[in-house]
């Protein structure tokens, strides 16, 4: 690394601090803020596995030795700085609709049916309402075809996600799931996959089923020449394979890719450089803001100061990326004008 690269990149992160802190503070009234539609938050309430303060951007990930038990994580939360917690108890729906108001984001929260109404009802007009096929927690544990179609027909489910088969070590092309994604073609709703990141090296600990190569965006190809009129979402933007990534987004304009998760995950100059390979490539407006949010209310705040920080996108690019580009994919009713 060069002094000038090292110096830009203080830069960068002590600006990335600035813009989180004004955030944080609530200064903005949602009337000021430019609307946001965060497509990928999770219905929780507080119960996050293994939940606990968290180091978005960590610069690296420990080492571990398989003799010596490890936590689930490999960040040294000890020691990083910002550290992110989460929410008091019973207090982190409370949290999370004061940060979505200040903020002004619309969220895609996806979960099982009664989580998502918590938050519907929490936050009247700022949720958009996902649901997908796996019951819970348990691998393959699959939900009735009938009861899916039911939930995006009159229970007033948009999008179908978050699908896991990742996690289950299963690719999105399986023919054992075909008929949940010829559902969602027949109906028009788009769905979003997770592809990609993994985590810290301890998938082998915490998610022994997950298996990295299915995480590859290529292996969307099968399914999308399957159903070509499918609305696809590629969550967490198929991190870390960008060669694969954009020779999907080249073949298929309809296929979008979230920056959640790996937005926070990784190391901020990591971040910012897959971003800006995916834009500077030409995908730019197929490019959605999100943040993953499972258990820490501020991380909200601190994905989007990531991409208002971004010294490589123009202010139009910023907007798009925050809001047009969801706008346009979720076929949302007002999408802003340029
Ligand atoms: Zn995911």
């Amino acid at each position: 690394m060069t002094r000038f690269r090292a110096t830009a990149l203080r830069l960068l992160l002590a600006s990335a601090v600035l813009t989180f802190a004004a955030f944080s503070q609530g200064q903005n009234t949602p009337t000021d803020v430019p609307p946001v539609v965060d497509v990928h938050v999770h219905a929780m309430d507080e119960s996050f596995p293994g939940g606990g303060p968290m180091c978005p951007n960590e610069a690296k990930f420990l080492a571990s030795d398989p003799k010596t038990k490890e936590a689930p994580f490999g960040w040294d939360v000890e020691n990083c700085t910002p550290k992110l917690y989460p929410a008091e108890k019973g207090e982190y729906l409370k949290d999370m609709k004061a940060e979505m108001e200040r903020l002004n984001v619309k969220a895609v929260v996806f979960g099982d049916a009664a989580s998502v109404k918590k938050w519907q009802d929490s936050m009247p007009g700022r949720v958009i309402p996902g649901t997908s096929f796996s019951e819970g927690m348990t691998p393959g544990a699959r939900v009735e075809l009938d009861k899916l179609r039911q939930e995006f027909t009159t229970g007033g489910f948009k999008v179908m996600g978050e699908i896991g088969l990742q996690y289950e070590g299963l690719s999105p092309s399986d023919p054992s799931v075909d008929k949940y994604f010829a559902l969602a073609e027949e109906l028009d709703i788009p769905v979003a996959i997770h592809m990609g990141t993994g985590g810290s090296g301890r998938a082998n600990l915490t998610t022994p089923k997950f298996r990295g190569s299915m995480g590859n965006p290529l292996l969307l190809e099968e399914l999308l020449a399957r159903h070509p009129k499918l609305r696809v979402q590629v969550m967490h933007a198929g991190y870390p394979m960008i060669d694969n990534m954009l020779t999907l987004l080249q073949a298929n304009s309809h296929v979008y890719v979230d920056v959640a998760g790996l937005i926070w995950s990784y190391p901020l100059k990591e971040v910012n450089r897959y971003i800006q390979r995916i834009v500077e490539a030409g995908f730019e407006d197929r490019v959605m803001f999100g943040t993953d949010q499972m258990e820490w209310p501020k991380l909200m705040a601190y994905s989007i100061s990531i991409i208002q920080n971004a010294d490589y996108l123009s202010p139009e690019e910023k907007r798009d990326i925050l809001y047009n580009n969801a706008a346009r994919f979720l076929r949302l009713d007002t999408p802003e004008k340029r």
